[in-house]
């Protein structure tokens, strides 16, 4: 089922949680609203879910271009499963997933066998069959969290709403959690938008991300989108480390320190006129011996860090003593046989400039 959110604007007294937000969410796509603390994400997925309501206005949530705006979560029939939405205590699992079938009104409600029958198949499909009778003490964080979902989805639900659904797990419990809601959704393709603060769990899980900021949309994307052609120097600050050097523009190039950056296309920038900012991610980046053309910045190695088949370089410039971080693979590294102290040069291979005017800027370009 497709959702369409229009013209969303939410005020809690004078703050404004969500200001003017569109998105369109085609059938079975698995979607990650992304961004940090307080930029509206679950207010956005509880208005989807029905249990917030836009300001008035000119605000509509359509479920397969039906107008739901005013009907509440009851009768959207969307599944949720929220961090702070804990199992049934007194409950065990199987009559935790019952449970929504369970209350149904008497005409609506399955039989038994049916009951058994579909929590049996939703207990195989979170890989929890032989846990159906204990109680959710008895279990794992991950396990709670997958017996959750199976929850939210007992109901046959349209839509599945997951808020931070991996939130107060550690680390490597989430990672596989987040793989395997990957692929109960490419099983199931139940339309599912998930919140999360974790760049690396929505650029891994989701087919496209919804990048937040106070309250409104930054950018929306695949993960390749958002990640190599970020929309703005917010996006590409929330998406993963990046260096940032200030720079000036002129006759087609950027002119950092010593180095001169040639842009691919100046007409494609024309409104670049005199300072702009130039932002490369750390491995976009080659390390060399010797200079390689003027897109290339003479450092001084400050630090190794050799753990890991990436080696992660501290660097400072030499035209003015700033700070960078580049990585590069173990085998480059050892073949340059530099130590800190020693001299290098990093040749940018591809940078993103943004002009310090403009709101929205441009494309990037590989030197
Ligand atoms: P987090 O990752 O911390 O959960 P979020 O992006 O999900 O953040 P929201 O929970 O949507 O953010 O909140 C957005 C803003 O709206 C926050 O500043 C929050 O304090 C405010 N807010 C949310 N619900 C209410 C409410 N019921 N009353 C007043 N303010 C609220």
């Amino acid at each position: 089922m497709s959702i369409e959110v229009r013209n969303i604007t939410k005020k809690f007294g004078k703050f404004t949680a969500l200001n003017d937000v569109s998105l369109q969410v085609e059938p079975g796509e698995l979607i990650a609203l992304l961004g940090p603390s307080g930029s509206g994400k679950t207010t956005l997925l509880r208005i989807i879910a029905g249990l917030e309501f836009p300001d008035s206005g000119p605000a509509q949530v359509l479920f397969h271009g039906e107008d739901v705006t005013p009907r509440p979560a009851s009768e959207r029939k969307a599944g949720f499963a929220f961090q702070h939405y804990a199992l049934f205590r007194h409950m065990n699992v199987f009559e935790n997933i019952a449970f929504g079938l369970r209350v149904r009104p008497r005409d609506q409600r399955p039989a038994e066998s049916d009951i058994q029958k579909r929590v049996g198949d939703l207990l195989k499909l979170i890989q929890l069959e032989p846990l159906g009778n204990r109680f959710p003490s008895q279990l794992s964080g991950g396990q709670r969290q997958r017996v959750a979902l199976a929850r939210a989805l007992a109901v046959e639900p349209k839509v599945l709403l997951l808020d931070e659904p991996f939130g107060a797990l550690d680390a490597q419990v989430r990672k596989e959690l987040r793989r395997w809601l990957r692929r109960l959704h490419d099983e199931i393709h139940v339309t599912t938008l998930f919140v999360t603060h974790d760049q690396e769990e929505a650029l891994e899980v989701a087919d496209r991300v919804v990048v937040m900021n106070e309250g409104r949309i930054e950018q929306i994307g695949t993960p390749e989108q958002v990640y190599d052609e970020p929309a703005n120097p917010f996006v590409l600050h929330f998406l993963g480390h990046v260096n940032l050097f200030r720079g000036r523009v002129a006759e087609g190039s950027v002119k950092v320190g010593d180095t001169e950056i040639r842009l691919r296309d100046p007409n494609e920038v024309p409104y670049l006129t005199d300072t702009a900012t130039v932002y490369f991610r750390p491995h976009d980046v080659t390390v060399n011996a010797s200079p390689d053309g003027p897109a290339t910045i003479a450092a001084i190695v400050k630090h190794v860090n050799a753990a890991g088949p990436v080696v992660r370089l501290s660097l400072t410039r030499r035209d003015d003593g700033s700070h960078f971080d580049v990585e590069l693979p173990r085998e480059q590294w050892r073949s340059l046989q530099r130590q800190p102290g020693q001299e290098v040069f990093v040749h940018l291979q591809k940078v993103r400039v943004f002009a310090e005017s403009q709101t929205i800027q441009t494309d990037g370009f590989t030197i």
